[in-house]
């Protein structure tokens, strides 16, 4: 521990921001949900809530002397440096929050090459910039929307691929990149390419505190914790304990986590029906709403998972825009009825089925909807009159 840690304001004090805080911690345990992009005012304690996440985190293993942090676990991603290792050494490290400042060089993002060095020594003409550093990290930009093109068009690439590539004069040298990103914007100031944004995970507002006793909490807090961190940090330090041990918990359930193909259903439904292009925001309610179980203990998703990574995929990218606030119930009320209506649909076209192959009696007597019935009769009226589904 670096003797800055001490001055880190712990995660478990921060009070409210709810929202701010479970995007965070999914994406600690799982960061292929990609990101959080976090919207709202200067002041609402976004920094203050990222840092403390990357403090909160239980350290990684990494191979000891790479400059790009490599999984020693994990040999597929592993950069040209540390595959070519025959001896790999681990050591631990602390996860960190490498910050990405808007008039960052392209240079210093990517790194830079030494093109003579290149041709014979690979990977180790590179020195390494950001994006190294940010890997198995969190990278963290704050007015992302402020972005230069060409930085966003980086950050695309590796958002994209897991991999930082750099090529100079024809040499083209890659390393792992993946990370966590952490966004934020005020939109006042202009949106944010939609390529990136699409790319994000999750998409929240950070909201000043309106309930005054929390706001009273708010200036308790910082003031005992500006006159004595360590202190401070002490009294805090069970439940940080509690909650790093409850993500470490989670990490290793997530692999187990099941959804049944009704709720992945009902996702595709929410999001068509929402209008988003494209997979991605379905893929990311599956994975956000498995994380959010697995957070929970759970090895099943439940409908309240699909609920809540609904609200944190969906509501402010689209669902807030085009149908108001607090929207999500509604939303998944009017998937589920479609999907009732379609079994019964099912159902009544797999017994119209039977019921032209076989004699009109067929259906009396039997347990069927009343949609099979109005079927059967029709059959019985007329057994040469084909059946119109669609009618249905
Ligand atoms: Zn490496």
């Amino acid at each position: 521990m670096s003797p800055l840690d001490n001055f880190t304001f712990p995660f478990t004090a921060i009070v409210g921001q709810e929202k701010i805080k479970k995007s965070l911690i999914l994406n600690a345990i799982n960061p292929s949900i990609g990101g959080v992009l976090i919207k709202g005012d200067k002041g609402t304690g976004k920094t203050t809530a990222v840092r403390a996440l990357a403090d909160l985190l239980p350290s990684i293993k990494v191979v000891k002397g790479c400059p790009f942090n490599c999984d020693p676990d994990d040999k597929t991603n592993m950069c040209p440096l540390c595959k070519s290792r025959d001896k790999i050494k681990v050591e631990k490290k602390k996860m960190k929050v490498v910050e990405l400042p808007l008039g960052a060089t392209e240079d210093r993002v990517v790194g830079t090459l030494d093109i003579k060095k290149a041709l014979n020594e690979g990977i180790k003409a590179l020195e390494p910039g950001l994006l190294a550093e940010a890997n198995r990290n969190i990278l963290y930009v704050d007015e992302i929307n402020l972005l230069d093109d060409h930085l966003v068009d980086v950050l695309l690439d590796a958002a994209a691929y897991g991999i930082n590539r750099v090529e100079r004069e024809g040499i083209s040298i890659s390393h792992p990149s993946r990370f966590i990103l952490v966004g934020t914007m005020n939109p006042a100031e202009g949106e944010l390419r939609p390529q990136l944004a699409d790319r994000i995970g999750l998409h929240i507002t950070a909201k000043s505190i309106t309930d005054i006793k929390d706001r009273v909490k708010i200036m308790e807090r910082r003031e005992r914790f500006e006159r004595d961190p360590i202190g401070f940090r002490e009294e805090f330090k069970d439940k940080q304990e509690k909650l790093r041990k409850r993500i470490l918990k989670a990490r290793k359930l997530l692999d187990k986590v099941e959804i049944s193909q009704e709720l992945m259903e009902l996702i595709a439904r929410v999001c068509l029906n929402a209008g988003v292009d494209g997979h991605r925001a379905d893929i990311a309610i599956l994975k956000t709403s498995k994380t959010i179980a697995a957070y929970n203990g759970r090895k099943e998703v439940n409908i309240d998972d699909i609920k809540e990574a609904i609200s944190l995929v969906l509501e402010e990218r689209i669902l807030g825009r085009k149908l108001g606030k607090n929207q999500i119930s509604k939303v998944v009320e009017r998937a589920k009825e479609e999907m009732k209506k379609d079994k019964i649909e099912t159902s009544a076209k797999a017994r119209a089925k039977e019921l032209t192959k076989g004699s009109g009696e067929f259906f009396l007597g039997s347990k069927s909807t009343s949609h099979i019935q109005a079927v059967g009769k029709r059959n019985i009226e007329d057994k040469d009159v084909n059946i119109d589904l669609k009618k249905f």
